[in-house]
């Protein structure tokens, strides 16, 4: 579901403006309905206060909890079932912060990412990916709002910026805590300027060679690297966050003195954190984990020659961690991948 046909829906109920925004306000703040000091029979059209007990179910149906998975380090994998019966991943993150589905299967197939083999299954909607955030707000407190999840929101992008739109408004979440992560995808540096809300942009980098990126990240935009910082960078400054790269860190492929000197030039004086993830080794896949020794020793030398890099487990990740895992799991066989990889430097 859209929020805009949930907007119709609700106009041709008699809603105004300020109701509308009410009824939003406290839908994506998982607030009850009837929650305030007016009733809600003094304030709201009554063709609108008759339909609302099924609006709320219609809402809360939107994202339902199939299985909570708590892990070690205050985060929690939740698998939530769409109204459609569709699974998606969301996760609940240590400090306040939450972390969403765009896509059900994503069409990037980038090689080390579970969601990535099933190629894209269908979109899901912005009310959904509302919903996500009400349904965590049901368990925990929300403050930040990542879009981190299954899929490429680049990929949905209208329905993406229409959450992040109403997360940033009558959701209640700073803009600096919304958090629009992407391959890097040239339609995003256009659409991203232009909303009233504009989100920090996290961009996923993994490597500074425009050949492994292409290997790594199959059927992402031709963007190379420096032209990907370069957008980033714009961005950057325009809206005074910095840009958090991403950086998967998979043991002899993309942690080669060559890979640290490309990051060394490509991000001095930028405004930027990098931001590297040691790989969560899966079954199936022909990727290793470095040893947390070695991925802190690159993170000190990198820290050294003046790059802001934070050295990050992906949440949750001793319970099937890692994007996609938890809903393969539920959902289908474990996926095996035929894939070669060119060595750094070859
Ligand atoms: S890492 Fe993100 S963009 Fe890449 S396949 Fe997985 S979900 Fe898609």
């Amino acid at each position: 579901m859209r929020i805009h046909t949930l907007r119709e829906r609700l106009r041709a109920l008699g809603a105004n403006p300020r109701h509308e925004q009410r009824v939003l306000r406290l839908w994506s703040q998982a607030l009850p309905q009837t929650s305030g000091r007016r009733q809600i029979e003094h304030f709201l059209p009554s063709a609108l206060v008759a339909e609302l007990p099924a609006i709320a179910d219609e809402l809360a149906a939107l994202a339902r909890l199939e299985s909570q998975h708590p892990g070690e380090d205050g985060s929690a994998r939740l698998l939530v079932k769409l109204g459609d019966g569709q699974m998606v991943e969301t996760v609940l993150l240590p400090r306040d912060g939450v972390c969403v589905s765009t896509q059900i299967g994503c069409a990037v197939g980038c090689v080390f990412c579970m969601t990535g083999t099933t190629g894209l299954i269908r979109q899901v909607g912005s009310a959904e990916i509302v919903a996500q955030v009400a349904l965590a707000r049901s368990l925990r407190p929300v403050k930040k709002v990542v879009f981190m999840g299954m899929g490429e929101p680049a990929h949905n992008l209208d329905n993406v910026l229409e959450a992040i739109d109403l997360l940033g408004t009558v959701g209640n979440i700073a803009h600096k805590n919304l958090v629009f992560s992407t391959v890097g995808d040239p339609r995003v540096f256009e659409a991203l300027p232009l909303g009233r809300v504009k989100p920090a942009l996290a961009l996923s980098l993994h490597t500074t060679r425009a050949d492994l990126r292409e290997q790594l990240l199959p059927r992402a935009p031709r963007l190379s690297p420096e032209a990907l910082v370069e957008a980033g960078e714009i961005y950057a400054r325009a809206t005074d966050y910095p840009i958090q790269y991403q950086w998967t860190l998979l043991d002899g492929i993309n942690d080669s003195d060559e890979e640290l000197d490309g990051i060394v030039r490509l991000l001095t004086g930028k405004y930027a954190i990098l931001n590297m993830i040691p790989f969560n080794s899966v079954e199936g896949m022909p990727y290793q984990r470095p040893s947390w020794e070695k991925a802190a020793d690159i993170a000190r030398r990198l820290h050294r020659r003046g790059i802001l890099t934070k050295l990050r487990q992906s949440a949750g990740q001793d319970v099937d961690g890692g994007c996609g895992q938890l809903r393969a799991r539920a959902s289908m066989p474990v996926v095996r991948r035929n894939i070669s990889i060119v060595p750094v430097g070859s």
